[in-house]
């Protein structure tokens, strides 16, 4: 097991969001770093070392701007590494809820989401699902030439697939989900003879 690097930003921004206290978050860096030695990649052990000299008197001190800027970085890099890519060992997908609303399909919780990566995380359950609002998800639309309230849409997400949503009134009543772009073509047009070259990429 390693200390992550999200892990490590989320505890060192709980020890800021304590109020900056350098003495405190020299020791806690110092304790973290012989506590966890032997889980630390080298860029967390440099970060540690150069907290812990916080707690050996007040000419040591950090400006509250420095440590509050360091804890940004880390977190926005802990993100990445944690949800940039694809993980395919998961196979849930978020609930795309629309304007920017997400929902968890294993606790239904649901959140506002301005995430563009592969992942999310659940905010309640901690699951990581992949993001139907990632910047690599592609879409298509397609407007029923006879049924005016109705909205199709396909949507690709790396490593999952293809999905179709049909949408009456902007309410979604019927989903479907296909390995290959052929087979959701296929459905789309058994189901509700969308006909292919109805289908425009979004973009
Ligand atoms: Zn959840």
């Amino acid at each position: 097991m390693t200390y992550s690097k999200r892990e490590f930003a989320k505890d060192f921004k709980a020890q800021i969001d304590r109020g900056y206290n350098p003495q405190r978050i020299g020791s806690w860096a110092h304790h973290t770093y012989f506590h966890l030695l032997g889980e630390l990649n080298e860029e967390l052990e440099e970060v540690l070392e150069g907290l812990m000299v916080l707690e050996a008197g007040p000419e040591f001190e950090l400006p509250f701007e420095e440590i509050s800027a360091l804890v940004n970085k880390l977190t926005e890099e802990g993100e990445k590494e944690d949800i940039g890519t694809p993980d395919l060992n998961i196979k849930d997908l978020a609930e795309d809820l629309g304007s920017h609303w997400l929902m968890c399909p294993l606790c239904e919780e649901s959140w506002e989401n301005y995430i563009e990566y592969a992942m999310v995380r659940c905010p309640k359950c901690n699951q990581k699902l992949h993001n139907p609002q990632s910047k690599n998800a592609l879409q298509w639309t397609a407007e029923s030439n006879f049924l005016k309230l109705w909205r199709y849409e396909i949507k690709y997400l790396p490593v999952l697939g293809y999905y179709l949503y049909a949408f009456e009134n902007e309410i979604r009543l019927y989903t479907n989900f296909q390995d290959t772009w052929e087979n959701i073509l296929e459905c789309a047009w058994e189901d509700f003879n969308v006909p292919k070259d109805l289908w425009k990429r979004d973009e």
